[in-house]
Formats: structure tokens, sequence, C-alpha cells
């Protein structure tokens, strides 16, 4: 027997003509790549998103086709992800940061046929564009005034698109398991593996969201999405501010802290998005100038672990609340936020920032266990650390092209891994990736908790930890340090500043200070390149 409701799919292009009925008015502002503000809202993206599809349909792009964009947080990037899931075709974020092996890799992996892409990135198709087997159409996203002349490739042009069509378009009335969106993981072995988000997935996961407990974004939020929509959809939300009729402020090609902290003052921004490395600029860029965050109330970090010095300057300095929350590519990417339960808020400020250290509570669609090698499920203590797994409508079921072949196990879960702990209160933390965790004498240690202790050291800008060769324990920690610019912070106080925070064993056996820290295409410490950087290392005591 069926129930007696309606059945209304859960489709992408809902969110957004929601927010153009409802919530119109309500801005999209971006810095473009043409340099200077562009001045939108819910009602013109809406329109010009129907443009898009349009003009994908004369172009002759049809349902379950694949097309890509190269682009920068921009309205232009949010019109393209609702023009080209409402045609019923899938957007393909390409992350222009990965090595152009890999994007040549993405490109022809998915398959795409059209390609978006943003004026920074000309150079850059000019040179790949010969090896780029399916792409039939490159779309440039700028107006006509700033077309190349004689560039090797026949660029279309934007806004000359969007302009040539009526918007009489009717959005693609597909089954709610068609999929909407596609992005391949900066996998740091092999080959990257494309995610396939249906429009299911992505509706369930915007709903998911923006609860309270989770993202909390409501109507009168002005939201900065740092993380740009090309790592695991801007986490969301471009969807979940549509769903509530946010205001939107979008940096454009801009990463840099004075830009961002410019924009962020100026629109009034109450929430904001980023991985820990952009807090870091932001935070020494706050004490270099003596300024504030103005109406910021809220930020999200996640992609890396929030280290327990950036969740209290934030509080104690500029008032603003850390939501750490973690989740991967393959997770749409939401899965846990640290959120404070009700038994945590009767804690103690202290108590609660070291609370706050940890990845946070699993939010309704999203189970997690933890379990040993053999699988078997371990206590939620807080202390037992194995495997994190997960389940749930918006995680990864197979990968794009059956890609790695089965995933899942037979009860239907997802390794992540990810190592983790699970305590009584349903907090998650990460201890590491698999791969990274120092096996020191046949006992685990974390290098992520090494690295968030290292960091609230005096001077310490960044810091990174790497197990290496040990001819006794197998591996023991090697802690790799950025200086703050104009300090130079000596091994003897970091480790000093390490006694009684970490386990006496886990003390790193040596310090060594770099200029720079190799990061991946998303952020994250690259600890393979760290790895082979250092491969010629030994540790003092080792030498003799
Ligand atoms: P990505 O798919 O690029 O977003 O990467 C997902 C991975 O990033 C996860 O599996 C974790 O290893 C890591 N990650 C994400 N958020 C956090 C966090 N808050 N703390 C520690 N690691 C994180």
């Amino acid at each position: 027997m069926l129930g007696g409701m309606q059945d209304w799919p859960l489709l992408v292009w809902k969110l957004i003509d929601f927010a153009a009925l409802n919530h119109g008015s309500r801005e999209i502002v971006s810095l473009t790549c043409e340099g200077g503000e562009h001045r939108s809202n819910w009602a013109e993206v809406h329109r010009r998103s129907k443009g898009v599809a349009q003009a994908l349909s004369r172009l002759g792009l049809k349902q379950g086709d694949r097309a890509a964009t190269l682009a920068w947080n921009t309205h232009r990037h949010i019109e393209c992800w609702y023009g080209i899931s409402g045609m019923g075709a899938v957007a393909h974020t390409v992350n222009p940061r990965l090595f152009e092996d890999q994007i040549v890799y993405i490109i022809n992996h998915a398959g795409d046929r059209v390609l978006f892409l943003d004026l920074t990135f000309v150079g850059l198709i000019e040179k790949l564009a010969p090896r780029l087997n399916s792409v039939e159409h490159f779309v440039l996203m700028t107006d006509a005034a700033h077309m190349p002349t004689n560039a090797s490739v026949d660029f279309l042009c934007y806004e000359e698109l969007v302009a040539q069509a009526d918007g009489d378009f009717a959005w693609a009335r597909v089954e709610e398991t068609t999929p909407a969106g596609l992005c391949y993981t900066s996998g740091t072995t092999g080959n990257p593996k494309g995610v396939l988000y249906t429009h299911r997935s992505n509706v369930l996961h915007t709903l998911g969201s923006i609860t309270k407990d989770a993202m909390g974004v409501g109507s009168e939020d002005v939201a900065l999405p740092v993380v740009p929509m090309y790592h695991a959809n801007a986490w969301g939300l471009p969807y979940s501010c549509a769903a509530v009729g946010a205001k939107m402020v979008m940096g454009g090609p801009h990463f840099d802290a004075p830009t961002l902290h410019k924009l962020l003052m100026k629109e009034g921004v109450t929430f904001t998005a980023a991985v820990p490395t952009i807090w870091l600029g932001m935070l020494q860029h706050l004490e270099e100038t003596g300024t504030d965050l103005g109406a910021l109330k809220r930020v999200v970090i996640g992609g890396s672990a929030a280290p327990r010095s950036m969740i209290v300057d934030f509080k104690e300095k500029y008032g603003v609340e850390v939501i750490h929350a973690w989740g991967m590519t393959e997770m749409s990417p939401l899965g846990t936020v640290g959120s404070l339960s009700a038994e945590a808020a009767k804690l103690s400020q202290e108590e609660q920032f070291d609370l706050k250290t940890k990845q946070g509570r699993a939010i309704f669609g999203v189970e997690l266990k933890v379990t040993d090698d053999a699988g078997t499920t371990l206590p939620r203590d807080g202390e037992s650390f194995g495997h994190l797994m997960v389940r749930g409508p918006w995680c990864v079921g197979e990968y794009f092209g059956g890609e790695g072949g089965h995933i899942l196990d037979a009860e239907g879960w997802f390794d992540t891994g990810d190592v983790a702990t699970i305590d009584q209160g349903g907090y998650m933390q990460i201890t590491d990736r698999a791969k990274d965790v120092i096996k020191s004498g046949g006992e685990w240690i974390s290098s992520i908790e090494l690295e968030n202790e290292a960091i609230g050291a005096a001077g310490v800008a960044e810091a990174a930890v790497i197990g290496m060769p040990h001819p006794k324990w197998d591996e023991r920690p090697l802690l790799v340090i950025v200086p703050k610019a104009g300090a130079t912070p000596r091994k003897e106080d970091v480790l000093a500043h390490l006694e009684g925070r970490i386990a006496k064993w886990w003390m790193p056996d040596d310090v060594v200070f770099v200029d720079e820290i190799p990061h991946t295409a998303t952020g994250k410490i690259q600890k393979t390149t760290l790895r082979e950087q250092f491969a010629d290392y030994s540790f003092p005591a080792v030498d003799g």
C-alpha cells in the first residue's frame, strides 16, 4: 500500500525557485575576475540560471551530460550550478589548484561536453584544450568587453549566451535520483575519483545542514563561503543559503586576508566557512592591523582540524563562535558539527573549548561508528579509536564509472579512511587519516593532536607532524614548524610548551623549522610531499 501524500521530487532547482519567489531581493554580492564588485539577488540569479539552462539546451547538451566549471565563487558560478543541473545535466566542479595532468584526467574521465571557465584560466585552458577530448564548447564567464582577442581557443562569451536566452525555459522534471553534481576527490594516491551527487542527496543534505545544530543559517544571515565551490560543493552553502534566503557574499578569485576582511566588514557578514589555513592568515591580519570582525557571529571550520588556540582566539578576542565541522567530498560533505549539546552547554568555558576541538556530533541523516581492524564496533567512550565508518542518504554509494569497485561493506557502511573516537555524548574526534597516524612501538600517536598543541606555542604559525622511521620504535614523530613572520621560536621552547599537554611518549623526537609547509589543492597539509622532502632526514639521536 502507498501512502497518501504528494510525490514532490527533491530536485535542486526547487531551491532556487523558492529563493527567487520568497527571498528574491536578498542580495548575492561577488568580487569579480574582471576586478570590482557585482551586486545581484536571488531573483536575478534565478532568471539568469534559466538563461544558462536554455543556452546549454541550444548548444545540444542533453540530460545526464556533464558540464564542467573551472571557476571561483561568484554569482555566475551559482547560475551555472543551477542552470546545468536544472536542465537535467550534471554540474562538475573542477578544482583549478590540481596539477594540470589531474585536471586533464578529470575532465576526460567525466566526459565533460561543455566547460565554463573564469578569465583567470584562459592561459591554462589554451594550453590544455588540445588534450581535453570530450569538450565541445568552452564558455568564458565574462562579458563581451573582456573577451580575449587572439586566443587559440574559440571561447563563447557567457554574458552573450545568457543575454540571447529569453528565459522561457521549464526546469527538467527528472527523477530525484538523477545525478545533479560531480566532484572528484583530491586523493593523495592514485587517480582522483568522482562522487556523483543526486538531486535527492543534495536536497536532503541541504535540509540536514540548515538545522540549528548544524550550519544554522537563516534568512537574516549574510553568508561568506570562503570555501570554494569546487571544494566539496562549498560545503553546500549555495544550496542552503537558497533554502533559507540568506544573503551571499562571494570572494571571487580572492583568498587573502586583507581583501576578505574588507569584504566581510563592508557587507556585514554574519556567517562564514573556510579551512583553518585561511583563518590562520585572517587572525594574523587582525592582530597586525588591530581590527575586529564586525558583525561576524559564527565561523564554520572544517577540511582540517581547527586548533584549540584558533577556537579560543575567535571567541575571546573577537566574540565569534567557531563551529568545528567534519565531512568529506564523499559525504556532500557534511558529517558532524560541533554545536553544543544541552549537557555541553552546562560545561565551563575551558571545557567547552576542549569539546570544540572535537569534530562534533552526527547530524540527522548521518550514521557513524568506529571499528577495529576486524570490523568490530568499538565503544563510544572517547578513548577507543578505530576506523570511522559512515552511512546515510548523502554518503557515496559508488564512485563515478565504478572506479575502485565496491566501496561499501555488506551492511552499507563506507570507510572514510579517517581514524577517530566517539564519546558518550556522541562527539567524534578525528585522530588522523589512517595513513598519517604515527605507529610507535605498536601504539598509535595522533599527528593531528600534536599539531594542534604545537600551534599554540609562541611564534608558531603552522605545524605539521610526520612519522619518521626509527630503528627501535618503527616510527617517531618529527615536528615541522613554520614560524610566524618575524618570530624565531626555538626547539627547546616548543618542546617545553608541549610538556604536560601530551603523553610523554608522544613528544616529537625533533623539531625542524621551514619557510613553508606544502598544502593540497583543498588546503590540507600534504603529508606525502612532506615525507618526501624529509626522505633523507634522520633523527639526531640516531645519528649519534
Ligand atoms: P575532502 O573530501 O577534500 O573534503 O577531505 C575530507 C577529509 O578531510 C576527511 O576525510 C578528513 O580526513 C579531513 N577533514 C575534514 N574535516 C576535518 C576536520 N574538521 N578535522 C580533521 N580532519 C578533517
